[in-house]
């Protein structure tokens, strides 16, 4: 190449300042780098209140819990501690490149600089010691989980470019171009989620002006405390029955967001989403139509499988059999999951196994 081609990695720089003598360099330890995509994930962002930008924020955003600190995570925590496999996500290095869910203090878990002090406020009225099964609640649990994700595939989008810069350092040619083409299909993915959880967050925001209209919900509370909360969003593709809901090449996804929280000592499943009869509402709908009795199980797969913002008691990660632990972790790669943790054409899982059991006490609306 010329050296001021523009790169074949397409990263858009010059070959001169890319990959010219990539070989030659000296290649970054994995623990390095792990640390340089953890602080790379930590700065740089806004306020993403629907107001902000009005000039009514109190400075930068700070670290906000998505998920409560003191009626959620505390009530699932040992010793202040509880498990999470995003904390993993960052010891592969350690692991064998593979992700072993860790102990993590309920101090740091499941925050993300997401609000500036004044507008995290909004989330007050799902924050009190007695909390209110309502609409506004499910709203702003929804919303949030629709922000976090959101955020999330912005700093992935960020690591993939400090991927694409450090990864390859010391590498041959060919393997240079192995490990570029499974990056770059990385970032196209990274862009479509952004692109589609952009648009879920500017209909919210609109909800939000409009005193919630448009905002549809299904909240299932148990009888007990499971032994999971979560929150996050993801594009349903089947629903609990195995029926397709959207394909996920679609040009525009329909994202369902989904907090098992806390509330009143007592486990409630919140399903979030906008808009009338899309894939999001017959997802929630199918869960309102499976047996009472496999609900408490359903919530708590759904959980883990699907929402990588999800915490565990530790007691009851550790009990659970070894093949079922590693076979969770392994399935954090859906490509490599073991026959235990295998799904079939339609979605679900094979293994019929129970997780957790708890009988529904409510369901709203
Ligand atoms: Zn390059
Ligand atoms: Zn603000």
């Amino acid at each position: 190449m010329g050296r001021n081609d523009p790169c074949w990695c397409r990263s858009g720089r010059k070959w001169k300042h890319c990959h010219l003598g990539r070989d030659k360099q000296q290649p970054r330890n994995i623990n390095d780098l792990l640390n340089a995509i953890g602080q790379e994930q930590a700065r740089g962002y806004s306020c993403v209140h629907p107001d902000a930008g009005t000039g009514t924020c109190s400075g930068g955003p700070t670290d906000a819990h998505t998920i409560q600190k003191e009626g959620g995570l505390r009530a699932i925590a040992e010793n202040g501690h509880v498990i999470s496999s995003k904390k993993g996500a960052f010891s592969i290095g350690r692991n064998d490149g593979r992700i072993i869910p860790q102990r993590d203090g309920i101090g740091n878990a499941s925050t993300f600089p997401g609000f500036c002090n004044t507008h995290d406020a909004m989330f007050s009225p799902a924050e009190q010691k007695i909390v209110p099964l309502s609409r506004e609640v499910a709203f702003l649990l929804s919303y949030r989980a629709i922000a976090y994700e959101k955020f999330l595939k912005e700093s992935a989008l960020r690591s993939n470019g400090l991927h694409r810069q450090e990864a390859d350092k010391g590498r041959p040619f060919a393997e240079q171009a192995d490990i570029q083409t499974v990056l770059y299909a990385e970032k196209c993915g990274f862009e479509l989620g952004l692109a589609d959880l952009t648009r879920s967050k500017a209909a919210f925001d609109v909800a939000y002006r409009a005193s919630y209209a448009g905002f549809d919900f299904l909240a299932v509370e148990f009888d007990s405390v499971l032994p999971v909360v979560s929150c996050g969003a993801f594009f349903p593709d089947f629903d609990f029955f195995g029926q397709p809901l959207q394909s996920l090449a679609s040009a525009a996804l329909a994202a369902i967001a989904v907090n098992l929280a806390v509330l009143n000592e007592r486990s409630v499943l919140f399903f979030g989403w906008i808009g009338d009869s899309g894939p999001a509402e017959a997802f929630a709908s199918s869960y309102a139509r499976l047996p009472q009795a496999e609900k408490a199980n359903a919530a708590v797969r759904l959980a883990i499988e699907y929402i990588e913002n999800t915490y565990c008691r530790p007691g009851w990660w550790n009990g659970l059999p070894q093949a079922l632990r590693g076979g969770l972790a392994a399935s954090f790669f859906t490509m490599s999951a073991p026959a235990v943790f295998r799904r079939g054409a339609d979605g679900l899982c094979l293994d019929g196994k129970i997780f957790a059991t708890a009988s529904v006490s409510r369901e709203l609306p």
